[in-house]
């Protein structure tokens, strides 16, 4: 009983087995071309790989039948794919060439027998027995449409070889916001004059689409004719580009960016490629020490594999046999079905990736990796995804070290024009060569950034001797601008003013100098002190006003002494009682009190009354204020220089016709001038523009020799630091106002230079550093003869003092006459009242009297007025108080 239950438990399993389960031998049909060696190399590896495992088909052996197609003939084809299902095969590979493999592939889809492809395929619709492990070409051109995007190119031109490419890069085509050309590779295999033609272009982003055995060759001949430099960009979008060796154009500074499916540097990728290389002896292949496996062989190994899993899958769910199919028979594989639906349920990590198919039969979700060449050696710079496009992992900073480890040891020419101070050929007794014939602030400039950046620099100068204008008839560059682009030179660098023409043809670093134009002319000569030069610290209505002051403060002395009872006084101390009275100001004495004082020399005359006295204290300080201020400002005028010009500004220079002016032909300042929309500036381009001889020179040099031979006819204008150093050598010229404009100098490079961001690095670490200030001030100061002068020009000349400056000791003046005019009124009445009180006279007619007398305005005496005692005891009735004081007595008469 036990051991019939053992035997029915047998049975039944051995029952099972039979029912879900495959047939020990499978075939499988490979097609390869015969110059795919090493996919048919890749093919029966994977077949021996799925038998060795013992996980794919446990119970069931793998056998490839490859057929090598020697031609692309389809009939041909058609017979051994007929040949291959007669024998009983479990699914057809290959072939890669579009006629036959749509042969094949309606053979497969007659008889249901699965067809697996590899090959690129741009057709929309796939066959319900076939599936393809290549990456649908859309999603790839999406890919290479997503990865220009990041690395904003706009212009390119796209380097194809047959229309398979045009659709390949269509998507990138169909960028409205893209500009590009296309190029088609020369079947001769002369590339070089359509390489030739593309350098020639202002584009520097190629597009390589091109197969795999074509890259090298192209990259070889665009070095030739000098497009590998760090000017060009590539793209290749081979999948194989890993495999190309960029060893030789490790040093050209081209930057490659590529893309690939295949990880070299996966484990797996290496392991397999490990077991190639080993058992390659059993099916006389030899494979190089270097080999790496390619796309196309990768994606036919990786298709064996999802092959035999999907078997794998289905022995559990069928019992499968093979059956022979003939062509022409109406039998097909009832299997088929199955097996092609499993391939595209099963995701499979294979060494392309993860394989996984949309229901359509589309590779979906692939992944590719963006490459870059680092010193001949492909790095991973970034990946692309179906759903998040293309992302770049290295960070700026990373980019950046690249690009100066790049730049270490590299010679860069650097393209010069010869102008003082910045560049200049060295005087020496002794013959120089390279760059030691060259010096300068610029020279130096460039020195200490390459040592800073750790590269070699070899000068040349522009054999135009320009700096770039460009012809707006052919819209042809000339002097550095064309050097740079022409890529004959790396920098370029001299008084490089950074204008908005030049920045849209070449790449400028940072300014290394700040500047702007301004006016260079001869200073004026020193005046011949004139014979009257003493009158120059006063302004003309000063000495009009102080001789006004003087006359009306003398008259007005005069007068109020007059008034002022207390300027009559006894002539003759020794009488006791004069008849008549003495004043001591009369208009002469007047005069010569206030010329006196004026003069600081003083007189006899001594005022006595209060209002006399307030009007000689109140000249007194005007002298002093005057005087002090005269003596003052003559010291200045007779120790300062002063130097008229007849031109203070740009605008005193377009208001005149007299003296000319102009600037260096072509520069920036031309520039400036012509393209100038406002007013002054205009009206000076149209005096410049027309003037006869030209205004315009060939140099800075020339321009300031003409200024100091003109004899003041002539201005140059220049730019600010230009100025400077040139009023520092040469004495006799000066600079004219301020600057017209505010601009910067700039290290120029070609368009996309690689270098601009180290270079703009190191001009600011330069000057955060002090060593931009440190080599400025050793080109321009130095020992030069003009400092102390160019220092007294500096400082302001001493100016007459105008009635803003002394008007105030002039009101003072007047205040003090008005003061002591009220004075003189006041005693005058006080007077007149005492008279009148005392000679029991009416007020009125005594100051009608004293009035008259007054107003005779003769004669220094008056009788004195002697007051009739009443009795003999009755003192004298005193005239003025001075009088009273000196004991005088005056009767009335
Ligand atoms: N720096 C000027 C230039 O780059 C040249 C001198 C000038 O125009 O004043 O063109």
């Amino acid at each position: 009983m036990k051991l019939t239950v053992i035997n029915a438990l047998v049975v039944f399993c051995w029952c099972s087995l039979r029912i879900f389960a495959l047939p020990d031998d499978i075939f499988i049909g490979g097609l390869f071309n015969s110059h795919d060696e090493e996919q048919a190399l890749a093919f029966q590896y994977a077949v021996e790989s799925v038998n060795a495992d013992k996980l794919l088909l446990p119970r069931s052996r793998l056998h490839g039948r490859i057929v090598n197609l020697t031609s692309d003939d389809s009939y041909h084809a058609a017979k051994r794919v007929c040949s291959l299902l007669l024998d009983g095969v479990a699914a057809i590979f290959g072939p890669q060439t579009d006629n036959t493999a749509n042969h094949v592939q309606s053979i497969c889809d007659a008889m249901e027998v699965p067809h697996i492809e590899t090959r690129w395929n741009v057709n929309e619709v796939r066959n319900s027995y076939s599936i393809n492990l290549h990456p649908y070409p859309p999603s790839l051109s999406r890919a290479y449409r997503d990865i220009l995007e990041k690395l904003q190119w706009t212009h390119f031109v796209i380097l194809y070889e047959n229309n398979e490419s045009l659709v390949r890069v269509q998507s990138l085509m169909k960028n409205a916001s893209w500009n590009f050309v296309l190029r088609k590779l020369d079947e001769s295999g002369d590339y070089r004059p359509m390489l030739k033609e593309i350098r020639l272009s202002p584009i520097n982003n190629i597009v390589i689409d091109v197969s795999r055995d074509k890259i090298y060759e192209v990259f070889r001949q665009g070095a030739l004719v000098g497009l590998m430099t760090d000017y060009y960009l590539y793209f290749v979008t081979n999948l194989d580009l890993y495999l190309i060796n960029l060893e030789p154009f490790s040093e050209s500074g081209a930057n490659i960016t590529g893309i690939q499916l295949v990880d070299p540097q996966d484990g797996d990728v290496q392991r397999l490629v490990e077991e190639f290389k080993r058992g390659e002896l059993r099916y006389g292949h030899s494979l190089p020490m270097d080999y790496m496996i390619s796309t196309d062989a990768a994606l036919i190994y990786d298709s064996v594999e999802l092959f035999a899993s999907a078997l794998t899958a289905l022995e559990y769910s069928h019992q499968v046999d093979i059956s022979k199919l003939y062509c022409e028979g109406d039998k097909t594989w009832q299997h088929g079905t199955s097996l092609i639906n499993y391939m595209k349920m099963v995701p499979l990590k294979g060494i392309s990736g993860l394989l996984k198919f949309n229901d359509d039969g589309f590779r979906a979700d692939f992944e590719l990796d963006i490459l870059e060449m680092d010193k001949g050696l492909l790095k991973k710079v970034g990946r692309w995804t179906q759903r998040g496009g293309a992302n770049f992992t290295r960070s700026w900073a990373e980019t950046v070290q690249v690009k100066e480890k790049n730049l270490r040891n590299k010679t860069l020419i650097v393209c010069i024009a010869l102008t003082k101070p910045y560049t200049m050929e060295k005087q020496s007794t002794e013959m120089l060569t390279g760059n030691d014939k060259y010096e300068g602030f610029c020279i130096d400039l460039v020195k200490k950034i390459a040592e800073l950046e750790g590269f070699k620099v070899k000068f040349m100068v522009t054999p135009d001797g320009m700096y770039g204008n460009i012809d707006n008839k052919t819209g042809e560059w000339n002097g550095i601008v064309k050097q740079l682009l022409d890529q004959k030179a790396d920098l370029g660098i001299v008084d490089f003013t950074i204008t908005y023409q030049r920045e849209e043809a070449v790449d400028f670093t940072m300014p290394f100098m700040n500047l702007g134009i301004s006016i260079i002319y001869k200073k004026p000569q020193k005046k011949s002190p004139s014979l009257f030069s003493f009158m120059s610290p006063f302004s003309v209505d000063v000495w009009i006003y102080m001789a006004t002051a003087y006359l009306g403060v003398s008259v007005l002395l005069f007068i109020l002494a007059r008034i002022a009872p207390n300027e009559w006084d006894n002539p003759h101390p020794c009488i006791q009682d004069p008849d008549e009275l003495e004043n001591s100001i009369s208009l002469s004495n007047a005069f010569w009190f206030t010329i006196g004082s004026l003069m600081q020399q003083g007189s006899d005359i001594a005022p006595k009354a209060v209002s006399t006295r307030v009007v000689a204290g109140i000249w007194w300080f005007f002298t002093l204020i005057m005087i002090s201020s005269y003596t003052a400002n003559l010291a200045a005028f007779l120790t300062v220089e002063r130097m008229d010009s007849p031109i203070e500004s740009a605008d005193d220079l377009a208001k005149q016709t007299k003296i000319k002016y102009g600037c260096k032909m072509g520069g920036s300042t031309y520039s400036f001038f012509q393209e100038s929309n406002i007013p002054t500036y205009k009206k000076m381009w149209q005096a410049m523009s027309t003037a006869s001889p030209s205004v315009f020179t060939e140099s800075n040099d020339k321009g300031v020799e003409r200024v100091q031979k003109s004899g003041g006819m002539y201005a140059f204008l220049m730019e600010s630091v230009s100025i400077e150093y040139e009023v520092e050598r040469k004495c006799d010229l000066m600079q004219i106002g301020g600057l017209l404009d505010s601009k910067s100098y700039g290290i120029a490079l070609p368009p996309g230079s690689p270098h601009t961001s180290i270079i703009s690095g190191a001009i600011l670490k330069l000057k955060e550093s002090g060593e931009l200030h440190k080599l400025k001030e050793r080109w321009w100061k130095g020992k030069t003869p003009c400092q102390s002068e160019a220092s007294a020009t500096k400082s302001s000349g001493a100016a007459e003092l105008g009635l803003a400056n002394v008007g105030g000791v002039f009101v003072v003046l007047i205040g003090g006459m008005a003061i002591a005019g009220l004075m003189a009124i006041c005693e005058f009445m006080w007077n007149a009242r005492e008279l009148a009180t005392d000679e029991s006279a009416s007020f009125c007619d005594e100051l009608s009297s004293e009035v008259r007398f007054i107003l005779k305005c003769s004669g220094n005496t008056k009788p004195v007025r002697k007051k009739t005692p009443s009795t003999p005891e009755e003192p004298l009735f005193t005239y003025g108080s001075y009088g009273a004081n000196y004991g005088y007595s005056q009767r009335k008469q």
